[in-house]
């Protein structure tokens, strides 16, 4: 087993001790339920190339499964298995009515055209839809690492060629463009949900005190693994909206730092320039990235893979807060050594859950047909102005052109979607917290966050009647 899918495992079987729930009960919820491998040819250049690639759905408890796809050279099957575990989790904590499930392609997408992705991409699409693995009622995929809203549109292509005639099959798949039946707001939705998730739980005074912390995110430094559409679009809110300072940042190609802070827009747009985020100016480069982890910061967000913190340098970590913007970025023993020393891990399944809750509001919207807001948006600006209007002939005031804009506005898509995810962040994080102050022996929130999924999955099994 890899140490990811085994970290996985631990951590399960650490939470279930605290449930009291039945040995069978739990056995059911912790084991996948189908496991798909394919290999699957496809013409490169002048030759042929058999590509090997997984379809995992952890559990069926509530259908559709959903749950991302990665492209990756590393992918195999235990990591698939992994990922798609924690996709379960992940719905339950925050209320979706998704069970869990993972794609993966073992692929190194920097190694190929445009035009290879795309023809590796509608086969894969293809395979699954031949199995039955794909379906707005079956199992809806999303983007993962090395995956984006243009793979996305290219299994929506793929499958209404083949399903053309279901009325919802633009369901069958979410992080699409917005103009191929997509959300607006999925793209930010990880990293967005990251900074609503860690900003709630820096707004505990007590357990702020007990890190030497104050209470807020203004002025706390912050160190980011990986500037994807994750760790790009956290850091970049961190910043305007938290008013966090982005101390040190890594990529692929290395990690620069700057106590005084590293503007998050211009190292994109000098990444794109350079094709590298090194030599940035005002930023000095580190020996090697992966001291990103081990700089003196508030929070660190690790944002790329798995296993990036291990018991071989978890005693350098010198972060107070962890945001696991990654699935699986801090191993079952390292995590157990830094909540030891003190650290806050903020769980992966739920600080990354906003991408999967954007994801049920785009596949909502898919089945509805309709834009957020469509309906409503002009009703409730005329109410407001009628109201405005009234107060200003109740006080003979008039109120100013930016106040009036501002208190009659009704809500676009991206407001709601923003005010959905907020709310979502917010109550699953104190009901986690909530759980571990209950629960003395429990001392991570880790542990607390799979004690309320398995709480709630376990109730799903119990209403069946089939475990006693
Ligand atoms: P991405 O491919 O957009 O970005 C990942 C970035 O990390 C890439 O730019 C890559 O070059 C960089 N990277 C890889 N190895 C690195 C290293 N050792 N040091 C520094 N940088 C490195 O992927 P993503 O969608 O942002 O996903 C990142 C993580 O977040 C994954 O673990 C994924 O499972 C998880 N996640 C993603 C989503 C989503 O909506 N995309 C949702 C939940 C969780």
């Amino acid at each position: 087993m890899s140490n990811f899918l085994e970290s996985v495992s631990k951590n399960f079987d650490k939470a279930a001790a605290h449930t009291g729930l039945p040995e069978g009960l739990l056995n059911q919820i912790k084991a996948c339920n189908s496991v798909y491998q394919m290999n699957f040819p496809v013409k490169i250049g002048n030759e042929y190339r058999v590509i090997e690639a997984y379809r995992v759905q952890h559990s069926q408890h509530r259908l559709p499964t959903k749950g991302g796809i990665r492209f990756s050279q590393k992918v195999n099957q235990d990591e698939v298995m992994a990922l798609a575990t924690l996709m379960t989790y992940k719905c339950a904590i925050v209320d979706v009515p998704f069970g869990g499930a993972k794609g993966g392609v073992k692929i190194s997408p920097r190694e190929h055209t445009p035009a290879q992705l795309q023809k590796i991409t509608r086969r894969y699409t293809a395979e699954l839809i031949r199995k039955n693995f794909i379906g707005p009622g079956i199992d809806v995929p999303a983007p993962d690492y090395g995956t984006g809203a243009r793979e996305m549109a290219w299994i929506l292509d793929t499958y209404m060629q083949f399903k053309g005639g279901e009325i919802d099959a633009a369901g069958c798949v979410t992080g699409k463009p917005v103009t191929q039946h997509g959300i607006r707001g999925r793209a930010e939705a990880t990293g967005r949900g990251v900074f609503y998730g860690v900003r709630e739980a820096v707004s505990h005074k007590d357990d702020m005190k007990k890190l030497g912390l104050t209470p807020g995110l203004a002025g706390k430094t912050v160190a980011v693994q990986g500037l994807g559409n994750v760790g790009y679009h956290a850091a970049q809110i961190f910043q305007n909206e938290g008013d966090s300072k982005i101390i040190c940042i890594a990529e692929y190609e290395g990690a620069i730092y700057n106590e005084d802070g590293i503007d998050v827009d211009e190292i994109m747009k000098h990444r794109k320039k350079t094709g590298s985020i090194m030599d940035f100016p005002g930023a000095k480069n580190m020996d090697q990235r992966k001291q990103v982890l081990e700089v003196e910061c508030d929070i660190l967000i690790p944002a790329a893979l798995e296993n990036q913190i291990r018991m071989d340098n978890a005693a350098n970590v010198k972060a107070k807060i962890i945001a696991e913007a990654a699935n699986g970025p801090v191993t079952a023993d390292a995590a157990e050594y830094l909540t030891n020393k003190g650290v806050m891990i903020i769980p992966d399944m739920y600080i990354n859950a906003g991408g999967v809750t954007v994801s049920y509001f785009e596949w909502l919207k898919n089945l509805s047909h309709m834009r957020f807001g469509r309906m409503e948006k002009r009703f409730n600006q005329n109410t407001y102005s009628n109201l405005v209007g009234l107060v200003e002939r109740l006080t003979g005031k008039t109120i100013g052109v930016k106040e009036r804009d501002l208190l009659t506005r009704g809500a676009d898509e991206i407001d709601l979607v923003r005010s959905g995810l907020e709310e979502t962040m917010i109550t699953a994080y104190n009901e986690i917290r909530e759980v571990k102050k209950r629960k003395k022996a429990v001392e991570d929130l880790r542990t607390a966050a799979f004690i309320s999924a398995l709480n709630k999955i376990s109730s799903d099994y119990l209403a069946l009647g089939i475990f006693p």
